[in-house]
């Protein structure tokens, strides 16, 4: 969960694992560790017709989400870190 010092939506306030609820540490609105940001439109075959969900996992989190795959996630190894 993202919110934001202004409307457009470019200076970081906070941001919050919605999982288990810990605010991520951010310094000058630039976020000081890692996040998984899950955003989903669900359209017209789905039950959800028309809404976007978004959320925001800590690292901790996204493990244990990850752990309860039953196909494991492709990993890959990235050059350019973000
Ligand atoms: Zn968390």
């Amino acid at each position: 969960m993202r919110q934001y010092l202004d409307l457009d939506k470019r200076t970081l306030e906070k941001v919050v694992c919605n999982q288990c609820g810990r605010e991520l540490r951010l310094e000058n609105g630039i976020l000081q560790e890692g996040v998984f940001s899950g955003e989903a439109r669900w359209g017209y075959f789905s039950g959800k017709d028309g809404e976007k969900h978004t959320f925001d996992l800590c690292e901790t989190c996204y493990d244990q989400l990850l752990k309860s795959f039953r196909i494991p996630a492709a990993v890959e190894e990235e050059t350019e870190l973000i």
